[in-house]
């Protein structure tokens, strides 16, 4: 059966999650309410700003009927701010009262903006385990990963550190593959669904 993937559409670049997943074979759809919450089977949680994102997900009522839906198992996939959210724990969260807030997707500690500021933003061929030869990664103001628990596979690192990991049919990247025409990473996501 066609999984029905969502992608959480409160900020960020949902248009090329929503096209990389139909791509990759899913129906796609955006997800902005608990009711659309609810229909879907798995998620992707985009890039943007993670601090937002978290303010957005307490004003629209999907905070912790998001983290129901991921300590219940469902899938997900977050790339760059979404990396951050799925964390157990975040590093240099922000400021208190508008810091991100870990959903608890992946038993793992992400630093947000480890790389530096906008200026640091680069892209650098990179190995993923499980995908032939290199991806091409965008890297945006992003998080690396600073503790992986045990149940965490490492799948790709840049500057010595883990920046593709997956546990069970959690997946996160630091980096944006959905602006580079390679919809590799959401085919691999969605051909685990
Ligand atoms: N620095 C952003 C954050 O903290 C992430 C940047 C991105 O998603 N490209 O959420």
């Amino acid at each position: 059966m066609t999984p029905r993937v969502g992608v959480l559409a409160l900020q960020g670049d949902t248009r090329e999650h929503l096209a990389a997943l139909r791509e990759a074979g899913a129906e796609a759809a955006t997800v902005r309410r608990p009711a659309e919450l609810s229909s879907v089977d798995a998620l992707v949680i985009p890039g943007g700003e993670s601090t937002a994102m978290s303010h957005l997900l307490r004003e629209f009522d999907l905070l912790e009927p998001l983290r129901a839906r991921l300590a219940d198992g469902m899938p997900a996939y977050g790339s760059c701010a979404g990396m951050i959210l799925l964390a157990t724990d975040i590093a240099d969260a922000g400021v208190a009262g508008r810091e991100a807030l870990p959903l608890r997707g992946i038993d793992m500690t992400v630093r947000r903006n480890a790389f530096g500021r906008q200026v640091d933003s680069f892209e650098e061929d990179i190995e993923f385990d499980g995908l032939e030869g290199s991806v091409h990664a965008v890297f945006i103001r992003a998080p690396w990963v600073e503790r992986v628990g045990p149940g965490v596979e490492v799948l790709a690192r840049a500057a010595g550190h883990p920046v593709a990991v997956r546990q069970g049919q959690m997946l996160a990247t630091a980096f944006h593959p959905e602006v580079t025409g390679d919809h590799r990473v959401h085919r691999l996501f969605v051909e685990s669904l």
